[in-house]
């Protein structure tokens, strides 16, 4: 598998799988399916209810430790923020059955962003989690974070999908040594996108799915990508997307379908802001 270097030197494959929205009853056997077709990153969050399965299928598959990515996320804390993020930690790994993580994301930049982080470097310092990030960062809140802290995020995970590329952010991100990493890279089947006539055009050239042509697209543009299916035949055809290259042409015509805003949340709007932060998680 491909891998990008963090701003840290960890190694992070270019690809791996997203567990957002699958029930937790349908995780254990989803992540078992994954690691079966040969993702090594998973991608959890304590907001999406699920890491003990992630942690049980992780278990079960007898792979050394090693070769294993595992990203989950900080939820918005009450404060004191340090204390309780060190508190959410524990219960991520314990859940996870881990005794470290590879990356820990502050999955919204909402709360005391600033204790939260101060936690999140401690636990680095520490050893327990070889790399921090943030997620839903926009360039403003992203660079405040980079200019005024000791640790740099090593990544930003944000929606990037062709109806919304990001590419002046992940210039920037790329200036302060940000690693950008794709949410919703289907843009979970929105604007009916594996019909979308260019993708199934240049998925024909190459005698791939639009899928396949979406997550090749962002392999080169060097976005990290972690595509979510309960599906074992589309695990198998996201992963099998590294023996064929899209052209410059075909770059350029994926270009053109950026419309440039999110079809999901505005993380800047007042709504969005009081909807996120009222979530509280228990541990
Ligand atoms: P996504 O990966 O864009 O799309 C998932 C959808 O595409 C599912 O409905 C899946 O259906 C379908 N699908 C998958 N492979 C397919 C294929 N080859 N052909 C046709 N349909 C296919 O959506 P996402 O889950 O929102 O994003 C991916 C991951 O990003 C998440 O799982 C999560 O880890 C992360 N994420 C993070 C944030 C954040 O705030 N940081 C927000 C959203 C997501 P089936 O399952 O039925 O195959």
């Amino acid at each position: 598998m491909q891998t990008v270097t963090l701003n840290n030197g960890v190694k992070m494959p270019i690809l791996g799988f997203g567990v957002y929205q699958i029930p937790p009853e349908e995780t254990e056997q989803a992540v078992t399916d994954a690691l079966a077709a040969g993702y090594r990153l998973l991608d959890t969050a304590a907001a999406y209810l699920n890491e003990e399965a992630v942690g049980r299928a992780i278990k079960n598959s007898g792979l050394p430790r090693e070769e294993l990515f595992v990203t989950t996320k900080l939820w918005v804390q009450d404060a004191p923020a340090q204390e309780n993020t060190k508190r959410a930690f524990d219960a991520s790994l314990n859940k996870l059955g881990l005794d470290y993580l590879d990356l820990y994301l502050m999955h919204q930049p909402y709360g005391d962003v600033y204790g939260q982080w101060r936690a999140m470097e401690d636990l680095h310092r520490e050893g327990r989690v070889k790399a921090i990030g943030v997620s839903n960062f926009y360039p403003d809140r992203l660079l405040d974070l980079v200019i005024n802290n000791e640790v740099k995020p090593a990544v930003n995970q944000i929606e990037t999908h062709p109806f919304f590329q990001r590419t002046a952010d992940q210039e920037l991100m790329r200036e302060h040594g940000v690693q950008i990493q794709s949410w919703g890279g289907f843009a979970e089947g929105k604007n009916n996108i594996f019909a979308h006539p260019v993708l199934s055009e240049i998925g024909e050239k190459h005698g791939k799915s639009v899928a396949q042509v979406v997550l090749r697209w962002l392999a080169q543009r060097g976005v990290v990508a972690i595509p979510k299916s309960v599906r074992p035949d589309r695990m198998a055809e996201n992963i099998d997307v590294f023996d064929f290259e899209l052209t410059d042409d075909q770059m350029a015509a994926i270009a053109t379908m950026d419309i440039g805003s999110t079809l999901f949340f505005d993380h800047h709007a007042p709504e969005m802001v009081s909807w996120l932060s009222a979530r509280r998680l228990n541990g």
